[in-house]
Order: structure tokens, then sequence, then C-alpha cells
């Protein structure tokens, strides 16, 4: 071990159902190889008001199994100027801290990128998003249980729509990426899936529903994310349908923040209990600006830079099994 000997933790930007799971990681990790932890509140607000928690082994005791973070996030502004990053990192040398993991989004990284340019502070970041749009890694964290909560809601809209023989359209969160909107589309069976990376056309949708009445369907659920290229909000998009096809009857459900929340899947509690040990050992072994991820599930390590550059490319492979399967 070098001269890492107290390394902070902080979950910054949108919350994600894993982020406890991470945390947890962390400090045990820190605890196996006897450096100190130290939980930063509100993300870099937090480190620019000096909101410092000591973290043991034992403070993170039944965290693993839920949602949200003990340690709360926040988005800073501050941080964003040169004189918010000073005091942040005059409170880092205060408190004696020698490093930073930081859980959260690009933004998140971006702003580690920033800081480790301006002060050579060491900074390690696990990818924690619903969105799952961080280049580096298969699966960020919270991705699969956003995931399944939208199956499980769209699955419990189906009863309904199939009881009333209607339309539905169920928005979905992804601003910039389908991710959530493609396999859980998918996965809970969508007539047609909306997602940013494709404008599919509308008059594609109004075709694939008109098929599928053809072909006997009374009931059909349509998977929007939230930023698609129809032009037009989910909203529009149903009273759209409604003045085109005027035999359906449509329903409008906005799945919302209930996706970020909720008990972490088996799937992200391990893959946090993975992230958080190797972003310790990286940090232990004097590496850093580095972002740990999953690929093959084989956990790697991308550059920060590179994970904020990179794109996520969208598996269009699974548009063209949505097709089949909507034979
Ligand atoms: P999510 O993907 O869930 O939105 P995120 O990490 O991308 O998570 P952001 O709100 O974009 O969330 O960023 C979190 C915080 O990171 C910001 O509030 C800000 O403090 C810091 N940050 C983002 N971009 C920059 C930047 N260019 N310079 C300095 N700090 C930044």
């Amino acid at each position: 071990m070098g001269k890492i000997k107290r390394i902070g933790v902080m979950t910054s930007g949108g919350d994600s159902p894993g982020m406890n799971a991470a945390i947890r990681s962390v400090v045990r990790a820190c605890a196996y190889y006897r450096a100190e932890c130290i939980g930063i509140y509100r993300g870099y607000q937090g480190l620019i008001e000096g909101d410092f928690v000591s973290l043991t082994a034992r403070s993170v005791n039944n965290i693993i199994n839920k949602g949200g973070t003990i340690l709360k996030s926040a988005r800073s502004d501050e941080f964003r100027t040169k004189e918010g990053r000073k005091k942040a990192h005059e409170n880092l040398v205060e408190h004696e801290l020698h490093a930073l993991v930081v859980i959260g989004g690009d933004g998140s990284f971006t702003g580690g990128v920033i800081f480790n340019k301006e002060f050579k502070f060491p900074i390690i970041g696990i990818p924690g998003t619903i969105d799952n749009d961080i280049f580096g890694t298969s699966h960020t964290l919270g991705y699969d249980t956003a995931l399944n909560t939208a199956v499980e809601a769209i699955d419990k809209i189906r009863d309904t729509a199939s009881s009333h023989n209607r339309l539905f359209f169920v928005e979905v969160m992804g601003r910039d990426a389908g991710f959530i909107a493609l396999n859980a589309g998918v996965g809970a069976g969508a007539e047609e899936i909306l997602i940013p990376e494709e404008d599919l056309g509308l008059k594609r949708m109004l075709e694939s529903l008109k098929k599928s009445r053809r072909a006997g369907k009374s009931s059909s659920i349509v998977v929007v994310a939230e930023g698609d290229k129809s032009g037009k909000n989910v909203y529009e998009l149903a009273q759209y349908v409604e003045e085109n096809l005027p035999e359906y009857e449509v329903r409008v459900s906005v799945l919302g923040h209930m996706q970020r929340g909720g008990a972490p899947s088996c799937f992200d509690r391990v893959l946090a209990s993975r992230l958080g040990v190797k972003a310790v050992e990286l940090l232990l072994d004097n590496e850093t600006n580095l972002m740990v991820g999953l690929k093959n599930n084989e956990v790697i390590t991308t550059s920060l830079e590179e994970a904020i550059k990179g794109g996520h490319a969208i598996n269009m492979e699974l548009l063209r099994v949505s097709d089949i399967m909507t034979t």
C-alpha cells in the first residue's frame, strides 16, 4: 500500500438502485485493506461544504438491499465553478483525504476529470445511473433494477389493457438513451418501441398498430422513451393515434420516478460489490482517473475521459427481434 490511507466516497447526480451496495463495498474494501473511509454527503455540494462522516465496516450494515443512497445525492452548480472546486479541495486537504471514489453518471465523471486536472487529486469512478448510457461498461448500477421495475409495471398495465381492449402508451425513462425502453419493451412484449436513437416514423407506428388489429389483437402496448425522436410527447402521440385510428381507445401511463427507486436486483448488488472492491484496489495501487465497469462479465477499467466521450451503441438487433415478435 502506498500513500493512500484515507479514501472518500460519494454519490452524485441522479440516484440509482445499487448505490448503497456500492458504498458498502467501498467501505468494506477500505476496512479490509486497513484504509480509512470517509463518506461525503450530497455529492460535490457536500464536498464543498465539508459535510463528511467517518464510515466503518459496521456503518454500512443492512444497506445492500436498500434503494436510494444513504449518503444522499445532489447536483452542485457551485462545483462547476473554479472557486467551488477550490473550496472542495481545501476540505479534502483539511480532512487529510487522499483519494475519492465517485459513484455517479457522466456529469459526475466530467466534474471528476476537471477536478483531477486542477488539483491532481486521485479519483476512481463507479458508473451509477439507471440510463446505462456510459461508455466502458455493459451495465451501469441501477439499470438492471430499473428495467425489471419497468417490466413489472408494464405487465400490470397489460392486465388492464387487455381487459378493456385498450392501447396504452407507456413512457419510460431515457432522455438520451433508449436502453430501458428497448429492453423493457422486448421483455414486456410491447407492440412498438420508440427510442431516442432511431426515428422510426409515425406512419410506421400506425401501420404496425393497424397490422396488429388485423391480426386479431385487441389490446396493445407502445413503450416510449422520454427522449424519443418522433417530435411528439407521449400525450401527443396518444392523441395522434386516436385521430388516425379511431377504432383504438388510447390511454397514457408515465412511469416516472418509480423507475429510480426500490430494492436493487441481485445483479446490481453483485455488480456494485465487484466494482466497489476494484475501485478501492485501484486507488491503493496509486491508479487514478479510471472508471470501473463490466465487459463480458469481467471487471474492466476505462479512462474517465473516454467514459465521458465514448458513445454507447444501442443493440439494434433488439428492434428487429421486437418486430418479429409482433407478427
Ligand atoms: P445522471 O446520469 O443520473 O444525471 P450525472 O452524474 O450525469 O448523473 P449531472 O447532474 O450531470 O449528473 O452531474 C452531477 C454533478 O457533477 C453536477 O451537479 C456538477 O456538480 C458536477 N458536474 C457536471 N458537469 C460538470 C462540469 N462540466 N464541471 C464541473 N462539475 C460538473
